[in-house]
């Protein structure tokens, strides 16, 4: 039977062609097929596999090869150091999107109470990411999609979180006249026509948390139109965007009333998440 280094080294040179960590992604399915962590795979290096394991460990590296993402496969990614689940019905929680909580973290006030509301919460890893770090605001997140909304709500109970309420909501649609601190998104932001939608780990998100009509900028735009509706004086609109779209989100901003406008950039220097004030 082969053992743990040669499996693996297998796995890498397959994966190379379609993965952009092929290393990582092979140690990650083997663990999964183990259910052991990556230290085991560094400590027994030269322990074999037994049969049903190596079949076990092959067919999840073809779904790999297939293009299927690795967190599909595991069920569950990190954000923030917190592991959520995650299924093809939500969009595989990114790195990039930590810059979004950054930010809502140095507005929310440290103590006194404040109201937040994540729209298009998917996984619920912004809402629920907020909520644990500030348990005493009080947070909103709504998904159009119910099958999120569920996952959404299956992460906060994992993590004991009770400072949230799940509203199914297409964007503010049943959100009651109520007013909040920040406003926070990750909206969709890609253009139909742009490539990346068909190509790698994309090809397998829920396009409905991916495309956007209007070259992208359709959900943003809506949110920008409504939310002054649903703003309390002084608080804060964030959006995640495309990292060519700062200039049109901020004219969406600035139209929709919204004040000190910035643009902020994510870990590999693009612009990634707008901020607006409300005056
Ligand atoms: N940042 C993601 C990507 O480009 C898109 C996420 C989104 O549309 N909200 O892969």
């Amino acid at each position: 039977m082969p053992c743990i280094k040669s499996v693996l080294n297998d796995a890498t040179k397959i994966l190379a062609n379609c993965s952009d960590s092929p290393q990582l992604d092979a140690e990650v399915l083997l663990c999964l097929t183990l259910k052991k962590d990556r230290t085991y795979l560094r400590t027994w290096p030269d322990k074999e596999l037994e049969a049903e394991q190596e079949a076990a460990f092959w067919e999840y590296l073809n779904k790999r090869q297939q293009g299927t993402p690795v967190a599909y496969l595991t069920g569950t990614r990190e954000f923030w150091s917190r592991d959520f689940l995650v299924t093809p019905d939500v969009l595989i929680p990114r790195a990039d999107t930590e810059l979004l909580i950054e930010l809502c973290l140095t507005i929310i006030p440290a103590n006194a109470p404040s109201s937040i509301i994540d729209l298009g919460t998917g996984s619920g890893i912004i809402a629920i990411t907020l909520a644990a770090e500030c348990p005493h605001t009080e947070v909103t997140a709504t998904d159009y999609s119910l099958t999120a909304l569920h996952i959404a709500q299956l992460n906060a109970k994992q993590h004991n979180i009770n400072n949230i309420q799940f509203v199914q909501s297409d964007w503010f649609n049943e959100i009651t006249p109520t007013h909040y601190h920040l406003i926070v998104s990750n909206p969709p932001y890609i253009a139909p026509d742009d490539q990346h939608l068909i190509q790698g780990d994309l090809r397998f998100e829920p396009l409905s948390a991916l495309r956007s009509d209007e070259q992208g900028l359709r959900d943003i735009k809506i949110l920008a139109e409504t939310a002054p509706r649903y703003i309390l004086p002084q608080g804060y609109l964030l959006v995640e965007h495309g990292y060519n779209q700062q200039q049109a989100v901020q004219t969406l901003f600035k139209e929709n009333g919204f004040s000190h406008i910035q643009t902020f950039t994510d870990l590999s220097g693009q612009p990634r998440v707008t901020r607006g004030q409300w005056l």
